[in-house]
């Protein structure tokens, strides 16, 4: 499948957050009201005006401490979720867009119910704004479709963050899994054959974070496939009705 892929290779991250403030900077999102939690995962979730969350873990590893730093973001699904959910409610608030793939969100998902739009995602992205409108990461497809790499990636000092056609993520992120085999034979990649943002982690994914790699939500599914089921015939009585 074409497009863009992101490359989020979480062995080269350092946890200056760059990637969080470029986001918030670019998307013009305030500042989010936070508390001291004791973890320097800050805010301590992803909400409507933080698009891109460092998460931090402190977590037993081979009997020593280990430190994970987890750059999460929305995945970009090559078939996603979300937009099934929003669209069963109205249509047209989705865009997947053709060139590069990215999923994005307009202003019609204010409609569709968000506990619904947020539970369908297998890793937990959309969030709403105080105005209330669904939001998330849109792959910056305003400077991506001008040329420009994602703010979260321009800005990443250490190469964690890559951008770019998704055959040529693929490959780079296959020859960096190979070299780290030997040293670290837990790597791997996550969910990659079915996402757009696609991780390198060393250790077991939910030591990183309990959605790093696509949770099931078989309710939501089952809700979903009724509503397809559905929607047809309703759409079919909407055009005989008389007017
Ligand atoms: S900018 Fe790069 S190194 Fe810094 S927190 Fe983000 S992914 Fe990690
Ligand atoms: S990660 Fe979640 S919010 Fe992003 S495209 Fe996939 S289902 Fe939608």
């Amino acid at each position: 499948m074409a497009g863009k892929s992101f490359f989020i290779d979480t062995t080269r991250c350092t946890a200056c957050r760059g990637c969080q403030i470029a986001c918030k900077n670019w998307n013009q999102n305030g500042a989010s009201i936070t508390k001291n939690t004791g973890s320097h995962q800050n805010p301590p979730d992803l909400d409507g005006n933080t698009f891109k969350l460092v998460r931090f873990s402190e977590v037993e590893s081979k009997g020593k401490l280990a430190w994970y730093f987890f750059a999460d973001q929305c995945r970009h699904c090559l078939d996603p979720p979300c937009k099934d959910t929003i669209q069963g409610y109205v249509d047209g608030a989705v865009v997947q867009d053709e060139a590069t793939g990215a999923v994005v969100y307009n202003e019609k998902s204010k409609t569709a119910p968000f506990d619904e739009v947020r539970s369908s995602c297998p890793y937990d992205i959309p969030r709403k704004t105080a105005d209330g409108r669904i939001v998330k990461c849109t792959m910056c497809i305003d400077r991506v479709s001008n040329g420009l790499l994602p703010a979260c990636v321009k800005v990443c000092p250490t190469g964690t963050m890559n951008f770019g056609e998704r055959e040529a993520m693929l490959v780079l992120a296959k020859e960096r899994l190979e070299k780290l085999k030997a040293k670290y034979p837990n790597a791997q990649l996550l969910d990659a054959d079915s996402i757009r943002a696609i991780y390198l982690v060393v250790d077991d994914p939910k030591k990183y974070h309990k959605f790093a790699i696509a949770s099931a939500t078989p309710g939501i599914d089952r809700k979903l496939a009724l509503r397809r089921m559905v929607k047809p015939v309703r759409s079919l009585l909407r055009f005989i009705s008389p007017v």
